[in-house]
């Protein structure tokens, strides 16, 4: 054979043998970005289902503006999930598939409206005083802390829906820094990591409200049975931690949802008749809305909301995503502060911030 086309024969070898490794080596290569972006994608989806419970309770209390239907209708797009908005029928469709995670609203036609030209209502219509009668006796013995009197300076109630999150642990800090009390309306998660922030909640003085253990609103409403199973599982949970029976509940999607089948009332006389007492808000952080809200705007809405309100109940939430919640946090301490309100934990003597009463 002459030399040039061994050569050629063994170059030929040479290309061969590259694309065979090649061929070998590209797939998996491929395979390993793939399966990164697809554990990724799997968090990703986690936090979208968490924030996508959380904004139905956002939604119910803001006016259904254009801005929050816009943005509603983006993060629908974002995820893929689709998001009907029928004014006429006050209606929402938050889907993704699956059954459990997607539910409905519709606005009741008296749910609460926050606008500043129906304020006073709004504020009539939202606050009752707490008659002694109106609750059972048990309502009345939990949550201590600074229901005495003496303290003449406006309270607000700042609230924190859905946790515990990676979060808990930098909003009980910066509490703490302004030496302020809070609620925090939690769900049931069992974990290590998360027990220990909610002794952290209740050792700190502030006031470990139930927010439902599975905050899935086909579950939680399935009945009332269903309802107070749920219930008692947190309130069992948490009294297995914290030690504390915890008397104060907060609706997923607050008092004014209409995703339950059920009359909403139904399930607050069930509460009542356990001592439990629930409360909505009057003061929207606008947190739950996606993309998410910059600190200022956060900040914005607490305090335009708050020097409103004759008893500010504010609603925020404690989510892994919500990081701009925890940076205007600070802020909008540091304007209570400045403005000499008693910034206080909920009991079950606070007077009563509901959307729709028992009777
Ligand atoms: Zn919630």
């Amino acid at each position: 054979m002459d030399p040039a086309r061994r050569k050629r024969i063994n170059l030929y070898k040479k290309i061969i043998m590259a694309v065979v490794i090649l061929s070998i080596l590209i797939p998996l290569v491929l395979c390993v970005v793939l399966l990164g972006q697809v554990f990724s994608l799997k968090n990703e989806i986690e936090s979208l289902d968490a924030f996508q419970n959380s904004i139905f309770a956002d939604m119910q209390s803001m006016n259904y503006g254009e801005t929050e239907k816009q943005s509603v209708q983006n993060e629908g797009g974002e995820d893929g999930a689709s998001l009907l908005i029928d004014e006429g029928q006050q209606q929402q469709t938050l889907g993704t598939g699956d059954k459990s995670q997607s539910s409905i609203i519709e606005t009741p036609p008296d749910a609460p409206k926050e606008s500043p030209a129906s304020d006073n209502d709004t504020e009539k219509q939202d606050t009752t005083s707490l008659e002694a009668d109106a609750m059972p006796e048990a309502a009345l013995q939990t949550t201590p802390e600074e229901t005495t009197t003496e303290d003449n300076r406006k309270k607000v109630y700042l609230t924190f829906d859905d946790g515990p999150s990676s979060n808990t642990d930098a909003i009980l800090d910066i509490l703490k820094e302004y030496n302020a009390k809070a609620t925090f309306f939690v769900n049931g998660k069992n974990s290590a990591v998360y027990a220990g922030q909610y002794k952290r909640i209740v050792e700190e003085g502030h006031t470990l409200a139930m927010h439902s253990y599975t905050h899935v609103y086909a579950d939680v409403y399935a009945s009332v049975d269903a309802f107070l199973d749920d219930m008692h599982r947190l309130r069992d949970y948490l009294y297995e931690l914290t030690g504390v029976e915890s008397c104060i509940y907060r609706f997923p999607g607050g008092s004014s949802n209409t995703i339950s089948k059920i009359d909403i009332r139904e399930f607050g006389r069930a509460l009542a008749e356990e001592g439990i007492v629930y409360f909505d808000w009057n003061v929207s952080s606008g947190d739950a809305v996606s993309p998410a809200k910059s600190a200022d705007e956060i900040y914005d809405s607490v305090v335009s909301g708050v020097v409103k309100k004759k008893t500010p109940v504010v609603l925020m939430h404690d989510m892994k995503s919500k990081k701009t919640t925890v940076e205007a946090l600070p802020r909008i301490l540091q304007f209570l502060v400045d403005n000499d309100y008693n910034i206080a934990a909920l009991d079950s003597s606070s007077e009563l911030v509901q959307h729709r009463k028992i009777d």
